[in-house]
């Protein structure tokens, strides 16, 4: 099975983020990801829209996000009739991704374009190491977990479409 982001490799931290004053953490993980999206676009990669990025059992993979993350992808709820499961995300609808601005950092840096191989790997590490770095100067649990665990829980607390 492929992951979005490996657990295993999130040690490396930046060393300038401690000098940066702690803000609200949903700021930060939004300048975290503008960083990311910078040095994708950099690469350039080529996205077909497929849409494979986010049907997750039918091409084998698992999309992990934080529980801060989390909160922040439904901060605007679930879209309407989402079904939870661990084959594919609400989010989706016809093909594209409706919750662009608020998708976690897995989904960013996922591309299919053969090009790109080994890129998302090392953008992975880098800016998981931000994220992490973030939730411990704000004190916030960590809690690592698949995209449907984060979703079930968001459900069974009163959240929902
Ligand atoms: S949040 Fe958007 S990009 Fe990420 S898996 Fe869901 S639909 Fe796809």
């Amino acid at each position: 099975m492929m992951y979005f982001v490996m657990a295993a490799r999130m040690r490396v931290m930046d060393p300038n983020l401690s000098k940066v004053p702690v803000k609200d953490l949903q700021a930060r993980i939004l300048d975290i990801y503008e960083s990311l999206d910078r040095e994708i676009a950099a690469a350039a990669p080529v996205c077909k829209a497929s849409g494979r990025c986010c049907r997750f059992a039918e091409y084998d993979h698992t999309l992990f996000l934080s529980h801060a993350e989390a909160e922040l992808l439904t901060s605007v709820g679930l879209p309407q009739d989402s079904t939870i499961n661990a084959d594919t995300c609400p989010f989706q609808i016809d093909g594209l991704c409706t919750a662009r601005e608020r998708r976690p950092l897995g989904c960013r840096v996922y591309f299919c374009d053969p090009n790109y191989e080994g890129v998302g790997e090392r953008l992975s590490e880098k800016y998981i190491a931000r994220l992490k770095q973030a939730h411990q100067e704000t004190e916030t649990p960590w809690h690592y977990a698949p995209l449907v665990i984060h979703l079930r829980a968001y459900v069974e607390g009163g959240g929902g479409a």
